[in-house]
Parts: structure tokens; C-alpha cells; sequence
């Protein structure tokens, strides 16, 4: 065991040296990035999969190798990239937004001056299930219920506070709320430790797939009325939506599309990445473009067009001269 660490050691050094002897050592390390996503049966971790995909097929060409990290979301994302922990991040379009004006989360700290779009993906809709025993058909009814309404970090907890609000629902005094993680809270709802939860995703996804295929009977809930029609009349990176619950989710109690609102996602970065990578990944995925649409069923919507649409950071100049170059911008 000790021998064979030792010769491997060795082998390693060796390996280390050889390399330091060539003289191309420059352009023959990789250049390795990182891609900041959600929980593993959301969208953005699949997503980060579908772009990784595109640019590591290219690998000889660019020498980037892309690899995908499962985390706590939106908030988590840009804050990483910030720091310089993550290259790349998936990120919701208002998160963008609040983070480049310094709002929500970013009150304190201000605005992410660095902060930088790259392109926008898949429409994601607030999206509440709710235990068909727990007598909850409407938002209303939530009231006294333990909802998850998500983990500090993720997208979806400022939302799902929103959505509540316009509702007149205190979060920490008129229900009892939870900050988990959106992948755990599927198992938690099946196991009656929550009664609902609110989950900021595009569809479909294997959340709410596990959500309503379990023992307990669930349902979606609309998110509507006329406080929400106020909200989305306010905020500029809300919009109403749908959620797909009849070609998605044969699981559900109910089975006709209900009504809520919604944001995009989006790829964000930093100033501090270099042009050329992020040059490469925007080629690869938008000359791919047919073949990146068929990686999952929620980009069945985009185009080349509205990927450029929901953006509220500065556009990295990298993925800019991209855009130009194909006559987007
Ligand atoms: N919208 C969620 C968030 O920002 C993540 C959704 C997903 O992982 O697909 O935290």
C-alpha cells in the first residue's frame, strides 16, 4: 500500500517534470471552469450538463474542460462567481437583476459591479404543490401550514416570499416555514413533515416528477389573483405564466395547466473571466443550437433571439463579439 503511494508519487513527479520540460506548456494545460447549477433534480444541474457538453466537445480546439457543481442556486451562483469560486453560473433573471442593483440579498453588500450575462436559457415558473390531505387549494389556505419556501442561496426563497406577500401572508409569523433545499423537499412532503412547498424551476423536472408519484396524493396551486397581477405589474422581471402540470405530471391530483408567474434563467459570469473562453462556450452553444435545444425538454421554447432577452448585467465582451460576429446584436 505504502510502496505502491511511493512509486506513484513518483510517477506523478515524473509526469509533472516531463510536462514542465515541453515547451508548449502554456497552451497545452487545460484551461479548467467550473459551472455553479441547483439541486440534482432541478434544471439549472442538467443545464450545466447541456453547456459543459458543448464547449468540452471542442476540447482540442479551445482546451477548456467544463466541468458541473450541484448547488444551493441562484443566490448561491452569483455569489460564487463574485468571490471567484465558480467561473460560471446558472442564475435567475430578477436574481441578475437584484444582484447588479444591489437589492434582496445584495442590499448590504450593493451592487455586483462585476457581474456579467452571457445568455438566458429556459422560462422557470414559481411553482407550489401542496398535500391534497392538508386541505390547501389555495395560497390562502397556507396559512398555519409548514411550507418550504427554499434554502437561503436559492432562487426560489425570495419568490416564494413574494408570492406570499401579495397574498398578505406574513412568512415568519402567519405559516411555518422551512428553508430546505428544493431536492429534499419531494421526500419531506411524501413523508408529511411539510404539508407544501414552493419551488422556482423550469418544467419538467425531477422534483415535482418524485413529488407527485408518491403514496400522499399532491396538487399544484395556483399562484393568481389580483395580488400577483399587482406584483407582476411592479417588478419588472416577473411575468405571468403557466405550469405544464397535464403533458408532465400524470401523478397530480389535478390535471389541467394551472396559472402562476415566472423568471428566466440565465448564465452569468464575472468580468474577471477571459474573452476567449467565454467567446467559446457562447459559440459552441449557440452554433450548436439545435442539437443544445434537444438536451431538455424546457428549452423546447428558445431561440437564438430570446436568449438574449431577460438580461440585466452588462453582457460580457467575450460573449459579445460572439453576438456580433453571428449578427445577434
Ligand atoms: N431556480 C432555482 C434557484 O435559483 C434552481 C432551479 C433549478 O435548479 O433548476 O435556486
Amino acid at each position: 500500500m505504502k510502496r505502491t503511494f511511493v512509486i506513484g508519487v513518483a510517477v506523478l513527479f515524473a509526469m509533472v517534470a516531463v510536462m514542465g520540460g515541453m515547451p508548449d506548456q502554456a497552451q497545452a494545460r487545460p484551461q479548467f471552469v467550473t459551472i455553479g447549477t441547483g439541486g440534482i433534480t432541478g434544471v439549472y444541474y442538467p443545464t450545466g450538463g447541456a453547456i459543459a457538453k458543448m464547449v468540452n466537445a471542442k476540447r482540442k480546439e479551445y482546451n477548456i474542460r467544463a466541468t458541473v457543481e450541484s448547488t444551493g442556486g441562484s443566490v448561491f451562483n452569483i455569489n460564487a462567481v463574485m468571490s471567484g469560486d465558480l467561473e460560471f453560473g446558472v442564475a435567475q433573471s430578477d436574481r441578475q437583476y437584484q444582484a447588479i442593483k444591489g437589492l434582496a440579498e445584495w442590499k448590504n453588500s450593493g451592487p455586483q459591479k462585476k457581474l456579467r450575462a452571457v445568455f438566458s436559457i429556459h422560462p422557470e415558473t414559481i411553482t407550489l404543490v401542496a398535500a391534497v390531505d392538508a386541505n390547501i387549494k389555495s395560497v390562502m389556505d397556507l396559512k398555519g401550514k409548514r411550507v418550504n419556501i427554499g434554502n437561503p442561496g436559492s432562487g426560489q426563497r425570495q419568490n416564494s416570499i413574494d408570492a406570499l406577500s401579495a397574498f398578505g401572508i406574513d412568512y415568519q409569523n402567519d405559516i411555518k416555514a422551512e428553508g430546505i433545499k428544493a431536492a429534499e423537499a419531494p421526500g419531506l412532503l411524501q413523508d408529511g413533515r411539510i404539508d407544501a412547498f414552493f419551488y422556482t424551476v423550469g418544467h419538467p423536472n425531477g422534483a415535482f416528477k418524485e413529488a407527485t408519484a408518491g403514496a400522499r396524493k399532491v396538487s399544484f396551486i395556483p399562484i393568481d389573483g389580483m395580488g400577483i397581477t399587482k406584483l407582476v405589474g411592479t417588478k419588472p422581471y416577473y411575468a405571468k405564466t403557466v405550469v405544464p402540470v397535464k403533458a408532465n405530471y400524470p401523478g397530480a391530483r389535478n390535471t389541467g395547466d394551472i396559472t402562476s408567474f415566472g423568471v428566466k434563467a440565465t448564465f452569468v459570469t464575472s468580468a474577471d473571466q477571459p474573452d476567449n473562453i467565454v467567446y467559446a462556450i457562447t459559440k459552441e452553444v449557440f452554433e450548436n443550437f439545435e442539437t443544445f435545444k434537444k438536451l431538455h425538454p424546457a428549452y423546447q421554447v428558445l431561440t437564438k433571439k430570446n436568449m438574449l432577452e431577460g438580461l440585466s448585467a452588462p453582457i460580457h465582451p467575450g460573449a459579445m463579439k460572439y453576438y456580433k460576429e453571428a449578427g445577434l446584436k
